[in-house]
């Protein structure tokens, strides 16, 4: 009996010595790891402990599993597999962020189009063979892209692509919803202040010890060089859609990632980079594809419009930016200068 009092009373002991172990565990600095293609640095200043990382990239990976038109056991590549067929039964968060692609396809009349895939799978984008496909193809994949085709049913949860041979591809705006969730977990652990970085999609969350943070924006004509304009903000994601993200080259050209679904090229117009700035990452992420591809004017009409704020620039180095976001920026690089008014 007495061997049994102490085995308890020892383990006892050796719980509170742990619990005391972890209350005082030091933060762990920034970790970083690879999802959806991309590097994703999480930085969690005040409560970093493993497991707090462990369960945020736990998260992602689950986002990664749900979304990625790359893994064949997806829900996205489930209603791929589908369509034409019959409606694919979905969690509700893939109900969600396809509510919100669907809701900016709407407003932008079909510039961001989240059926986009077929056009994303011929040209190879983020493959590791992209190519030029033929005009013949690319008006074969054309009548596919439609999002007024996607039949989200509420009560079911069920997701239908109309036509065979369509096929989702939310990665313009799933890194914004990842971002989100990894905000709200930060939020739930009573994080006070985090940097969540997944490739260039930011969430700077709370403050930096009370003060703004500093967001560098990525000079597009040298992207590893030193950024070109200084942000400050502060509880908010900031989110940059740029040529230079993702491309390749052939004969010579380059060929970009953000596709106008209209004439299934790369889109070539005045836009070199567009930044959003929103506390909605998600809406940030589709408003900064949707704005590269409309070109400046729509671009930050679309923006005010969605209450969120932005940075646009362009071809001749002018910045533009909506209005509220002016007096937060500094340009760091003379060859680039802040224009006032371009919207009528
Ligand atoms: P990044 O992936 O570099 O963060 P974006 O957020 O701008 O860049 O998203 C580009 C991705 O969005 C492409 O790789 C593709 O998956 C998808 N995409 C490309 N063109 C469109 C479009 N017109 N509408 C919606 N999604 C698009
Ligand atoms: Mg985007």
């Amino acid at each position: 009996m007495k061997s049994v009092i102490r085995f308890f009373s020892s383990c006892i002991l050796g719980i509170a010595l742990l619990a005391s172990l972890t209350s005082c565990e030091k933060p762990l600095g920034p970790q970083t790891r690879l999802y959806m293609g991309t590097v994703c640095s999480l930085s969690l200043f005040d409560k970093g402990t493993s497991g707090l990382y462990e369960n945020m990239f736990t998260r992602l990976q689950e986002i990664e599993q749900t979304f990625s038109v790359n893994i064949p056991t997806s829900y996205i590549s489930l209603i791929n597999a589908n369509a034409g067929k019959k409606p694919v039964s979905v969690p509700q968060e893939v109900i969600l962020v396809l509510q919100e692609a669907l809701r900016i396809a709407k407003k932008t009349d079909g510039a961001f189009d989240p059926t986009i895939g077929p056009l994303v799978a011929l040209w190879g984008i983020g493959s590791d063979h992209p190519k030029v496909p033929s005009q013949e193809e690319i008006s074969r994949v054309l009548p596919l892209i439609d999002y007024s085709k996607v039949i989200i049913d509420t009560q079911y949860n069920t997701v239908f692509l109309e036509k065979e041979g369509m096929a989702l591809d939310l990665g313009g705006i799933v890194k914004g919803y990842a971002a989100d969730q990894l905000t709200l977990i930060a939020q739930e652990h009573g994080v006070k202040q985090a940097i969540i970085d997944l490739g260039g999609n930011i969430y700077a969350y709370g403050t930096k010890n009370g003060s703004p943070w500093n967001i560098g924006i990525k000079n597009p004509r040298d992207p590893a060089g030193a950024p070109i304009i200084k942000l400050q903000t502060e509880n908010k994601s900031i989110v940059t859609s740029g040529a230079y993200e993702r491309f390749f080259e052939q004969d010579g050209v380059r060929y970009h990632h953000i596709l106008n679904p209209k004439t299934g090229y790369p889109q070539e117009n005045e836009v070199i980079s567009s930044t959003i700035i929103s506390e909605s990452s998600m809406l940030a992420d589709a408003l900064s594809t949707s704005s590269y591809i409309l070109g400046c004017i729509q671009g930050l009409t679309l923006i005010e419009s969605e209450k969120a704020e932005g940075i646009m620039i362009r071809e001749d180095n002018q910045v533009f930016a909506t209005p509220a976001v002016v007096p937060t920026l500094t340009i760091l690089n003379p060859e680039f200068s802040l224009q006032q008014n371009i919207l009528p």
